[in-house]
């Protein structure tokens, strides 16, 4: 699996597209809370895990993505507008936020009531 397509839409999500056809977008807020590195997520270090800071969602510029490029060929790395960059999102990542119906499993005009 490989990210084929990483492209900006006008209403401010990205549209990410895969090498086995499947596509879907990305919102910014989505893509951004997701961030990986250590300052976001906290870490393991020899069995303790360090619990990360509290989310600051009102930073500005925190939703806004300057830049996108890749690492190798498995992962981008993203630097956005409050300056944070250290995160380095892997294909499986990023194909996990997807927002398209089937991934998150909202089907457009379902009812939610035909289960049995
Ligand atoms: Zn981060
Ligand atoms: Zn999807």
């Amino acid at each position: 699996m490989r990210l084929t397509q990483f492209k900006q839409q006008p209403d401010g999500t990205i549209l990410m597209s895969w090498d086995d056809g499947h596509a879907g977008p990305v919102s910014l807020r989505r893509l951004r809370d997701a961030c990986p590195c250590a300052g976001c997520m906290g870490e393991t270090v020899l069995l303790r895990t360090y619990a990360p800071p509290p989310k600051d969602t009102s930073a500005p510029g925190r939703y806004e993505l300057k830049a996108a490029s890749a690492v190798g060929s498995y992962a981008l790395q993203f630097r956005w507008g409050d300056g944070h960059g250290e995160g380095i999102f892997t294909w499986e990542l990023l194909r996990s936020l997807c927002e398209c119906p089937s991934c998150t499993g909202v089907m457009p005009g379902a009812t939610g009531g035909e289960k049995r």
